[in-house]
């Protein structure tokens, strides 16, 4: 884990997808002073311009190649399958003194995309996915603290630069983030644990609850517990559409597991066997709060 005051300095930043992610980044950034200007591209005209009023990116540009004019510092934050066209979009622009960075939350695919597409700038390109965000979509939702105190994992290959791994570590910490590095294989089995696995456990459990004939009297006696367990699957379709499809297997593995613990679950129950039902529950509840106390 490493958190280093370093002094960094950008002329321009260049963001593709300016939504809660890359929104938050170009605020921070700003915030830090360590960037002088910044361009947003995306797909959404009223999403841009939305950010452009709020002072969040100075300048809309119109394709990869305006954005990335003069630019020395770059974020991809699309949805993880945009990924594949946005880099085959930056890779013929993307000045020699350039690093770039991106924000999915998934790394493999990601990997495998910027190494079909960026042929030897792949040395400029740090991938990273920063622990943090909100089930909120959009520039409205971009702050300028969203990394503070929060986790960036980079998954950088063989083939990154020195230089790239200096200058985007730089530029999360000056968002208040801490990096961790490691592999981008590991990145997608430890996140199909703990964060797409979760996901899908909410989306799947709202849907199948909607898709009743007696869901208006459910939803109308769902309590604080339901809205805690559920909060997530307010979240964006789309990307976490593109989440599952991008990290299949570790998540396929991972809804296996689960699926044979909801059986030993139901087993317990069927057969009554209070003492084994309690005991999962109490190394349960053992295992958040230890989590929580941050021992774990
Ligand atoms: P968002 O929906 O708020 O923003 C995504 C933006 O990308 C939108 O403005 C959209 O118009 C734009 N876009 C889509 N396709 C594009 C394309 N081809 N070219 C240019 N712009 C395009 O989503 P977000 O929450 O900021 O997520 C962005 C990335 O960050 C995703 O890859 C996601 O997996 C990752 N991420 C999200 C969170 C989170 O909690 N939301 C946390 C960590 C990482």
């Amino acid at each position: 884990m490493s958190s280093p005051v370093t002094e960094v300095r950008f002329r321009k930043l260049a963001v593709f997808g300016v939504g809660l992610i890359g929104g938050s980044f170009a605020m921070a950034l700003r915030q830090a002073g360590c960037v002088e200007r910044i361009a947003g591209v995306g797909r959404s005209q009223a999403n841009l311009e939305r950010a452009l009023e709020s002072g969040v990116v100075d300048e809309i540009a119109p394709d990869a190649a305006a954005a990335l004019s003069d630019a020395d510092m770059v974020l991809v934050a699309v949805p993880v399958q945009q990924t594949i066209p946005v880099l085959d979009a930056i890779a013929p622009h993307l000045a020699p003194d350039a690093v770039l960075t991106d924000a999915g939350s998934t790394k493999c695919d990601v990997v495998d995309a910027a190494r079909s597409h960026l042929g030897l700038k792949l040395m400029q390109f740090v991938p990273a996915h920063p622990v943090a965000g909100a089930e909120l979509s959009g520039v409205e939702a971009a702050t300028a603290n969203l990394f503070r105190d929060r986790t960036v994992v980079l998954t950088p290959v063989a083939e990154t630069g020195d230089r790239a791994r200096v200058r985007v570590a730089a530029a999360w910490h000056a968002c208040g983030a801490r990096t961790v590095e490691m592999s981008a294989q590991r990145h997608d089995e430890v996140f199909a644990a703990v964060s797409h696995l979760p996901h899908v456990l909410a989306f799947t459990l709202v849907e199948m609850i909607a898709s009743r004939e007696d869901a208006t009297e459910l939803f109308s006696f769902a309590g604080a517990g339901f809205r805690d367990f559920t909060r997530i699957a307010a979240s964006s379709p789309e990307m976490w559409r593109d989440i599952c499809l991008a990290n299949r297997e570790a998540l396929l593995a991972e809804i296996g597991a689960f699926r044979d613990r909801l059986s030993t679950l139901a087993a317990e129950i069927e057969a009554g066997d209070a003492a084994d039902i309690e005991l999962s529950f109490e190394l349960a509840r053992a295992a958040r709060a230890k989590w929580l106390r941050g021992s774990q």
